[in-house]
């Protein structure tokens, strides 16, 4: 295997990268941080290795947990919108559950009642919100309708423009702040 300590930005193809092009240089662990280390160097764009990870290697975020104040309406909520966006159920015990999308699965778990006083507050520090892919505006705007025929919070208003993206906010049971945008 390749000792990625070696690794030279030469090696690593440069934006604008043909997908069709076989990449067998690194695996995708050694790529990461073969790219972070000669990102450091300022020679490598280090978002565009990000892509090219998830492109090439089916690399994304492993997994995200989520503690909730009440399992039952988190379910209600996250079971409707994951489906609709394309996860599938994965795991289910007495605690918890979790959606899974490719590679990658939200958990959410029962707050333990010792801290269920600790509410969530998406301004402190911790998560502040989570954003999902939309493949169009259209999307965007379906799922608005279906948000607010279904009494989910929308925040701002409405859908709204942010340069290039177009996106919608809203809440789930806990407050935490759900984004859906395109690009
Ligand atoms: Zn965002």
């Amino acid at each position: 295997m390749l000792d990625f300590k070696k690794v030279s930005s030469s090696q690593i193809p440069k934006a604008p990268y043909d997908p069709a092009t076989p990449f067998q240089l690194f695996e995708a662990k050694s790529l990461l941080t073969a790219s972070r280390q000669i990102n450091n160097a300022g020679a490598i764009n280090w978002r565009f290795n990000c892509r090219l990870n998830i492109e090439r290697m089916g690399i994304v975020l492993h997994h995200v947990e989520l503690y909730v104040s009440n399992l039952d309406r988190s379910q209600v909520f996250w079971s409707w919108l994951l489906g609709r966006l394309g996860y599938v159920h994965y795991q289910e015990w007495a605690h918890g559950f979790s959606f899974k999308f490719a590679d990658s699965y939200i958990v959410f778990v029962q707050v333990d009642e010792r801290y269920q006083a600790d509410a969530y507050h998406r301004k402190h520090v911790g998560l502040n919100h989570l954003a999902f892919h939309a493949p169009s505006r259209q999307a965007v705007d379906l799922l608005a309708i279906e948000l607010s025929q279904r009494g989910v919070p929308i925040l701002y208003g409405s859908p709204s423009e942010d340069g290039e993206s177009y996106k919608v906010f809203f809440e789930d049971p806990d407050r935490i702040k759900v984004e859906y945008v395109t690009g």
